[in-house]
This record gives structure tokens, C-alpha cells and sequence, in this order.
């Protein structure tokens, strides 16, 4: 078996990572000059440690990552706690693995190192795929200089603007949200002192949500603030000043805009996603990460997801013998309620619990503080329980 990917993003890499431990011989198609990944922290839950353990990475892993010790709900419209919820002995022992924050160059570079390590990974980088083609033996991507790779199966593991996901269901480019985020990484003696919490923080309040959390030991923390501001076209990490980030935040309390004003070269994504789709097979290809579920990052979960999709595939071409068709459609139905619910419930958070004023926010207050940490846990326990996902 031999299995080409498109893109060698972080759920590229964990797809042929998952496919090299069950012996399986994958060519990683990257159409950037360089691997890499932009962005500097992101979140994984219990339940993208469960893949990272099934790598063997977790250990590894772990090293540079920062264990929170709680998630704080703070209110940026009166500048109290709404709850704060342990991420402890009691949530590890829950999920069988902390929650960590990691710095994304970190978590890429060693999955490079990872493929790399297993001999069976290809990884080629400055090749754009634009389509591809198949008959009953094989599948081939084929690249705008007219390159083609062939394999038993092609995965689309190629992002928000997927050429393998508009060949396959067709639907248009991704639904901008009208949410913009902002973020930078700051040493950590510029951000305030009295939130320099080992927490992941979250800001709600009137159309926009504030998350700190330390990254690299502690050394750093990174900001991500997002403003629910009506923009209607889609940005991917382009900087812009100070002064137009404060602007966006200016009517939060004073203790937000300290923070706000500690970041410094901010760059914004206007943030997009899509509505679930059904169907994201043809015949020898599917989708995995992005191109098949983005998500508004609300969970914190698109990279997590993309990870368990990856393991997902693995085990079922694993199971596979030389019916691969049959195979894809399993994985694509092991995999489809779990992340439209991220989907969809992303959506759901932000309107919800991150962007609410007035008496919905006083709802949100009233019913996330009266909420203990076993409820927390168990009102998550569909998403960081990912063991059961995996060994499906
Ligand atoms: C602000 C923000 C914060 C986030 N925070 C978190 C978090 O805390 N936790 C979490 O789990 N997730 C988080 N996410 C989501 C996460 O970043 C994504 O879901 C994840 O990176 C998706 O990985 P992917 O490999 O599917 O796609 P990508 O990372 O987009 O990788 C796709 C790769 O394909 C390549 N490519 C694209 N087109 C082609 C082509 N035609 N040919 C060849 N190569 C191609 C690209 O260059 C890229 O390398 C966040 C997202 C955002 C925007």
C-alpha cells in the first residue's frame, strides 16, 4: 500500500506518521518552499494526547509543553471570575492525560522528525497539487507543473482552501465568519503581573473573547484575542499595528485593555469555517484535518481532530486488505458525527458563551458559575475521551 498526501500540515504529518507504524509507505506533497507552521501556541486536549501517545511522541512532547493548571472564565465586562476549573489529578485521571499548551513549531517540527525518522515518509516540499485522477488501479495528484504521484490512495490533508475538497464535493470557498482574531507572543514579564496565571484564560464578553496562556516553560505567553467584527474577507496572518488591535477591545474593562496593550507584533486571520458535509470520499480519495472539518477554533480542537483523523485512517487501511474504497467510507463514517459536532458546536460556543452581553450574558454567568468541576468534565467528556474514537 501506498498512500499520497496533500499537504504537510500537522494533520498531514500525524496521517502518515499513524501510516508508517502500521508499515505503510506514504509520499507528503507540500506545496510551501519550506515545512513549517504559522501561529505560535496551540491547545491539545486529553484526547489529542491519546493520538500523540499511539506515535509514540507524547513523552517527547511533553517536555516542552506547559500543563495549565485551570481553565479561568474571567467576564472583560465587569472584570470578575466566572469559574475556574481544575485541569488537576481529578481531570487526568478523568481522561487518562492532561491538558497542555504547546508552541505549534514545536509539535510540527517533531512530527517531521518523527516521519523522517520512520524511513517510510516522503516528504516533498514546493509541489502544488491541483487536482488528481484514478481508474480502478490506481490514484494519481497531479501538480500545476504537471507532476503526477501515484498511489493506492490520496488524501486531501490540504487546508482551508482544499484543491483535493473542491474536487471532490465542490462546495464553494469556506463561510467567512465575521470574527477576527488577533495574536502575539510576548516575553512574559511584559504581560501584567497579576495574570501571569498557569492558566488557560478566557476574556468573554460583549462580541469579543480575550485566551492568555504561558507557552515554552513559561518563558512566553501568548495572546489570541477575537472580535466579532462583521469582516467579510479572509486573512491569514497578516500584521497589523497595536493601535488597531486596542481599538477593537477599547470598550472592555481596563484590565483586559492592560493585557491587550502588552501584545505587540500582532497579526490578524479573519476566521473562516464551513457548514459539515457528508460526503467527503471519491472512490480511492478523502479528506482528513481542514479540507474535511474546519472548524472556528472555539474547542481548540481542529488540530486535535486532524491528529485522531489521521490514526482513524491508519487503522482502517491497516484493516483494509485491498479494498480501499470500503476502507475510506468507514474511516469517513468513523469520523464524520464527531468532528461536525466540533464544527457546529464551535459555532455554537461563540455565540453563546464567548460573545454574549446583557441578559445572555448574565445566563451564561449565572449557569457556567454554578458549575462544579465534575460537571465541567463530564459536560466535555464526549470530546477529551477520545480513547473511544480511536479504538472504534
Ligand atoms: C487562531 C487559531 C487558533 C487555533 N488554536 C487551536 C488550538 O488551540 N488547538 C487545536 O487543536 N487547533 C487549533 N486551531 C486549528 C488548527 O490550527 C487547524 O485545525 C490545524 O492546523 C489544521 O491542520 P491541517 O493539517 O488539517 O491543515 P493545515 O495546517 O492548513 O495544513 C495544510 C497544509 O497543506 C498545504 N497545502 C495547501 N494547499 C496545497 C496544495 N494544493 N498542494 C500541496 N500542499 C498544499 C499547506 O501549505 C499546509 O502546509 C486554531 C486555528 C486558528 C486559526
Amino acid at each position: 500500500m501506498h498512500v499520497v498526501i496533500v499537504g504537510a500540515g500537522i494533520g498531514g504529518l500525524a496521517a502518515a506518521l499513524a501510516l508508517a507504524k502500521t508499515g505503510t509507505r506514504t509520499t507528503v506533497l507540500e506545496s510551501s518552499p519550506k515545512l513549517g507552521e504559522i501561529g505560535a501556541g496551540i491547545q491539545l486536549g486529553p484526547n489529542a494526547f491519546h493520538v500523540l501517545d499511539q506515535l509514540g511522541m507524547g513523552e517527547y512532547l511533553l517536555k516542552g509543553a506547559v500543563y495549565v493548571d485551570s481553565f479561568r472564565l474571567m467576564d472583560s465586562a465587569t472584570g470578575r471570575q466566572i469559574n475556574r476549573f481544575s485541569y488537576g489529578d481529578d481531570f487526568r485521571e478523568r481522561f487518562g492525560n492532561p491538558y497542555v499548551v504547546v508552541h505549534r513549531a514545536d509539535l510540527h517540527q517533531s512530527l517531521i522528525d518523527a516521519c523522517q525518522a520512520s524511513g517510510l515518509v516522503d516528504i516533498k516540499t514546493a509541489v502544488r497539487i491541483k487536482n488528481f485522477e484514478q481508474d480502478v488501479n490506481a490514484i494519481r495528484a497531479v501538480s500545476v507543473d504537471g507532476l503526477t504521484f501515484e498511489g493506492d490512495v490520496l488524501v486531501g490533508a490540504d487546508g482551508l482552501h482544499s484543491a483535493i475538497r473542491a474536487q471532490i464535493i465542490n462546495d464553494g470557498p469556506p463561510r467567512v465568519s465575521g470574527h477576527t482574531t488577533f495574536r502575539s507572543v510576548i516575553p512574559t514579564e511584559q504581560m501584567p503581573k497579576e495574570f501571569q496565571w498557569n492558566s488557560m484564560t478566557i476574556w468573554v464578553g460583549p462580541k469579543t473573547h480575550v485566551v492568555h496562556y504561558p507557552l515554552k516553560g513559561a518563558k512566553v505567553f501568548n495572546l489570541v484575542a477575537t472580535a466579532h467584527d462583521d469582516a467579510d474577507v479572509a486573512v491569514t496572518g497578516v500584521p497589523v499595528s497595536d493601535e488597531t488591535v486596542a481599538e477593537k477591545f477599547a470598550h472592555l474593562v481596563p484590565e483586559v485593555r492592560r493585557i491587550i496593550s502588552s501584545g505587540q507584533n500582532w497579526k490578524k486571520w479573519v476566521l473562516c469555517d464551513r457548514d459539515p458535509a457528508e460526503n467527503w470520499n471519491d472512490g480511492r480519495a478523502t479528506l482528513l484535518g481542514d479540507a474535511a472539518h474546519p472548524t472556528l477554533q472555539y474547542f481548540a480542537q481542529g488540530a486535535c481532530m486532524a491528529m485522531e483523523d489521521g490514526m482513524c485512517l491508519a487503522r482502517v487501511l491497516g484493516q483494509a486488505g485491498s479494498d480501499v474504497v470500503n476502507a475510506l467510507d468507514r474511516y469517513r463514517q468513523e469520523r464524520l458525527v464527531r468532528t461536525a459536532r466540533v464544527q457546529l458546536g464551535s459555532r455554537l460556543i461563540g455565540d453563546h458563551i464567548f460573545h454574549p452581553s446583557g441578559a445572555h450574558a448574565l445566563v451564561r454567568n449565572a449557569t457556567l458559575s454554578a458549575m462544579d468541576d465534575r460537571s465541567f468534565r463530564e459536560a466535555l467528556a464526549w470530546l477529551y475521551d477520545g480513547r473511544q474514537a480511536l479504538a472504534a
